[in-house]
């Protein structure tokens, strides 16, 4: 080949075309460096036929190739998964390759770094910053630069410890081989019915080919025992896996877990991995020699030189839906990478999501069923608390039978967990003379106010702000109230009730790092906390034999703004908490608060009757023509410039298309109408199932111009009605 196209990684270009120098050799798939400009970036040789230019440049014009990368090039599935995923949510090509080669590091040659790490002196001079960051880095490893990231300081602060004495510089060695797991190091003795579905997973496996299931039992039923076995087929055959995983937090009782199974861990991939980690992963993937990888989204677009199995636990879980950048839904694009690899995929979850059981439903997806918890531990008795009837006190929000509840439970030195997803001390502060509410100047948000840190913070955004003395409207001082709780405000409701409990908060705020997450795992299990007050954060993955009585705060509180899967959503989360209690022989019992016991989710949480409940969602959606039987697609247009936005937002919906089967909404402003200081409005797409909506939309919006302070996002199959 004398002639090569090339995916640049840069999303505002498409495909370019180069000279393959004399002597250079690439393939479709190969890693190149190209000029562009007076610049060199990295790019992947594609597939002319496959990925059409615009810009055909005749033979005399091209620019030579500068270099190849010395690595393996993507695979053909995977490179069919890139045009794929470029193809069904709208997105340019280049910004779905440049999620498989995260950075040129893992790419350069060199096989040691310099890291720095603390030495344990302290410094002459310890200033907070300095105290913050030794603590915060204690005995992590990386980068001066990784260090700051880690510890919320400037550079200038850890080259300071250096300096001093407190950090000091090592040299690694970053391309050592991985351990290998060993299928048969530890492997339980399976119950009857866990052992046929680890049959049909191994056969599935063994197999080699396409072939998704969904693994379907209530939490605690063992449903990881059994999707390992998979795994352990896949290792025999010397096939890799990928476990996905829908937050980095769960990374860490992972690696435990599969240590415990397998006699070693397996290869991590998140954000969290400093670059020289990043680069041995990487190449290990690339190369075949990582057999097992467990990650989060992000871990999808790697590539694997011989993937055998894929698995998607909690596969319900909305963090699979990629919010920003390429708007992608990381358990559908799963299963068709195990399309275009040709092999099976799992799909875990207690709460399987509609989409998914209506896959099953049309003979798409096999399913495998797990009856029951395994062992003695029981299903958790679960009680709606009818927060009109019997309301708390005034100025609480935990209800008497609740608070009785907890007493006992602390009386037997057992443990509780009270969940409310909603991080701080109140969502609202307002000023009791006039009135004024805190607003984030950036978003159409509340601050939201912490104690623990004694700010202000926009969750949206990240702005932060003291909390005044004076309102800043009135000018009165000590005005202020607290409107509403986060879980700040119940933690100080706890230590008032029982003041000699031992409590904890359990938030992103709390837990910033697997360390701390670690650390965390080891209190519980040493019974060093009677309390845990927590978001989502601690509704998943956890298992503590000793924890029995969850607390369900506020239970209508996904039910607002309701959006078509709000009443989803809170099934699934609240199941999902209430699976935390008695998972070891103590029995649990569940206690959620409510304003309206007799709603229909109430009630299918209560008797525990999961299917009339997805009976009744699943034919409001079929009725609605909403998704999985109908299919929606967000526009969002945003800008600094209010007018501007408006403008380019009437301007598309005056474009739209007549489409027979397809309405479009709006623009109507969202209902985050301000988003980091950007003015947004919404259009929304609702079509039949069998219309191409995407191709009805790239000549909608391919054949439209905007100025270049708008931007206009697509989102396929949205998940955030914001
Ligand atoms: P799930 O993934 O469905 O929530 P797990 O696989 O985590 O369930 O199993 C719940 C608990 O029961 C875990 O502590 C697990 O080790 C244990 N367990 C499940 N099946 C077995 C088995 N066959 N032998 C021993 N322990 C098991
Ligand atoms: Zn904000």
């Amino acid at each position: 080949m004398s002639r090569a196209r090339v995916l640049v990684l840069n999303s505002a270009l498409g495909p370019l075309d180069y000279r393959v120098p004399y002597g250079m050799s690439v393939e479709p798939g190969s890693v190149v460096v190209a000029p562009l400009g007076p610049r060199q970036l990295m790019g992947v040789v594609w597939e002319p036929d496959r990925m059409p230019s615009d810009a055909e440049v005749g033979d005399n014009r091209l620019r030579n190739l500068v270099g190849v990368a010395d690595v393996p090039p993507l695979a053909a599935p995977l490179r069919r998964l890139v045009e794929w995923t470029a193809d069904y949510y709208l997105a340019p090509p280049a910004a779905v390759v440049r999620m498989a080669i995260p950075s040129t590091s893992a790419l350069e040659g060199a096989r040691t770094a310099i890291e720095y790490r603390a030495t344990g002196e302290l410094p002459e001079r310890l200033t907070p910053q300095r105290a913050q960051a030794l603590e915060r880095i204690a005995d992590r490893q990386g980068l001066i630069r990784e260090l700051a990231a880690i510890a919320d300081v400037s550079d200038g602060v850890i080259r300071g410890l250096v300096k001093a004495g407190a950090i000091q510089a090592v040299e690694v060695a970053i391309d050592s081989p991985f351990a290998l797991p060993d299928p048969a190091f530890a492997q339980p003795v399976l119950s009857e019915s866990q052992q046929a579905a680890a049959d049909r997973l191994v056969a599935q496996v063994e197999a080699r080919a396409f072939a998704p299931t969904l693994l379907d039992g209530v939490t605690g039923s063992g449903k990881t025992e059994v999707y390992f076995e998979a795994v352990a087929a896949a290792i025999r055959e010397g096939r890799q896996t990928l476990v996905l995983l829908p937050e980095i937090a769960l990374t860490e009782p992972f690696l435990r877990r599969f240590q415990d199974r397998f006699g070693c861990e397996p290869v991590a991939w998140h954000s969290g991995l400093r670059s020289t980690q990043r680069r041995r992963a990487w190449r290990a993937i690339a190369s075949g020699e990582a057999l097992v990888t467990v990650g989060a989204r992000s871990a999808l677009f790697l590539p694997y030189a011989n993937l055998g199995l894929i698995v998607i636990d909690e596969a319900h879980e909305t963090s699979f839906k990629q919010e920003d950048g390429v708007h992608y839904h990381a358990r559908d694009v799963a299963v068709m990478r195990g399309m275009f690899e040709g092999c099976p995929v799992i799909l875990a979850s207690a709460t399987p999501a509609i989409e998914t059981r209506q896959q099953v439903a049309a003979g798409r997806y096999a399913e495998l069923r797990l009856p029951g918890r395994y062992g003695a531990a029981e299903m958790p008795t679960i009680e709606a608390i009818d927060l009109i009837a019997h309301p708390p006190e005034r100025g609480r929000w935990l209800a008497p039978k609740l608070v009785t509840a907890m007493e006992e439970t602390l009386a037997r030195g057992e443990q509780s967990l009270l969940f409310l997803n909603r991080r701080g001390y109140a969502p609202l502060t307002l000023c009791r003379t006039c009135g004024h509410r805190f607003q984030c100047p950036n978003c159409t948000a509340w601050m939201v106010e912490h104690r623990l840190t004694r700010r202000l913070a926009c969750h949206h955004c990240g702005h932060i702000e003291p909390v005044p003395r004076a309102c800043p409207e009135c000018k009165n001082e000590d005005t202020l109230v607290a409107c509403g709780p986060g879980v700040e405000r119940i933690a100080d409701e706890v230590s008032f009730l029982f003041p000699e409990a031992r409590t904890a908060i359990v938030t992103s705020d709390t837990i910033w790092s697997p360390a701390k997450a670690a650390e965390f795992v080891a209190r519980m299990e040493g019974g060093a906390i009677d309390i845990v007050v927590g978001t989502q954060l601690v509704t998943k993955g956890y298992h503590f034999p000793n924890l029995t009585l969850v607390g369900v705060v506020d239970a209508d509180l996904g039910l607002e703004g309701g959006d078509l899967r709000a009443a989803e959503r809170t099934f699934q989360q609240i199941r999902q908490v209430s699976g935390r209690a008695g998972r070891g022989e103590k029995p649990g019992h569940v206690y959620i608060q409510t304003h309206s016991p007799g709603a229909q989710v109430m009630q299918a949480l209560v008797t525990g009757d999961a299917d009339a409940f997805y009976a009744a969602e699943t034919e409001a959606r079929r009725d609605a023509g909403a998704p999985p039987f109908g299919r929606y697609a967000a526009i969002i247009v945003s800008s600094e410039d209010q007018a501007a936005a408006h403008d380019t937002a009437r301007q598309i919906a005056r474009a739209a298309p007549q489409v027979e089967g397809m309405h479009v909404y709006g623009p109507a402003p969202a209902p985050l109408a301000m988003l980091r200081g950007r003015h947004r409005f919404r259009l929304l797409v609702h079509a039949r199932r069998a219309l191409d909506v995407q191709d009805v939309i790239r000549a909608w919006l391919g054949g439209l111009d905007w100025p270049a302070k708008v931007r206009v996002a697509v989102d396929v199959d949205p998940y955030s009605f914001l």
